[in-house]
């Protein structure tokens, strides 16, 4: 039985593909005078850091005096806002109708810190019964931690929740190895992104509104 619902977020409620992420990498390059090409390398390689804890410190470590953290501090927080007050069809009419429904839903996102910074400005705000950012907790999917809290602070066992995700950072595995059961979603037309769940034997959805069909 389906007692609440986590979400990812990234490729799961809002888009965030490879073309986002070089919008990123160029205009920051640019906003920096770096060289494009070599920023966005430089960008992947530290997403783990970035991701699992401050950002000012990341950033000093790779070369930016604090004129030019800030800018691109204020830059990444608008760029983060404008993708997270695009969700996808469909997504808070589900979220909606599932608080309607009486099933908490949850959230758990591998994210930088100005995802948090700008969390209050965009429509998710107060959506959820608990918001794990990993950020904040100091570790990534799939660390089993992330994914205990949300249930706890939801108040199911975990074999009672459904976790819906694109499935980036092994996410799937990580959720069904706390006896979450997980769903990925795609893009209609498209594979799954992740090369690792293009076979994956488990559910999958296309909308996020067929997620209601597992309540
Ligand atoms: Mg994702």
């Amino acid at each position: 039985m389906t007692r609440a619902v986590v979400f990812d977020l990234f490729e799961t409620l809002v888009d965030y593909d490879e073309e986002t992420s070089w919008a990123f990498s160029s205009a920051a390059a640019e906003l920096l005078g770096r060289d494009p090409q070599a920023f966005h390398a430089l960008w992947r390689e530290g997403r783990s850091v970035r991701d699992s804890g401050p950002m000012l410190p990341y950033l000093a470590s790779i070369g930016l005096d604090d004129g030019d953290a800030e800018r691109l501090l204020e830059f990444r927080r608008r760029f983060s806002l404008a993708v997270l007050r695009s969700p996808r069809e469909g997504v808070l009419e589900t979220l909606e109708e599932l608080r309607r429904r009486g099933i908490p839903i949850g959230l758990i996102t591998v994210c930088s810190e100005d995802v948090v910074e700008v969390w209050a400005e965009t429509p998710f705000a107060g959506m959820f019964g608990s918001e794990v950012f990993s950020c904040s907790c100091g570790y990534v999917k799939p660390d089993a931690r992330l994914y205990l809290q949300a249930c706890e602070e939801l108040g199911v066992e975990p074999v009672d929740a459904l976790y819906v995700g694109d499935g980036s950072n092994d996410e799937l595995a990580g959720a069904e190895r706390v006896g979450m059961r997980p769903v990925l979603v795609h893009r209609p037309g498209r594979e799954p992104a992740w090369p690792e769940v293009r076979d994956w034997p488990g559910p999958r959805i296309t909308s996020i509104a067929d997620v209601l069909s597992f309540v």
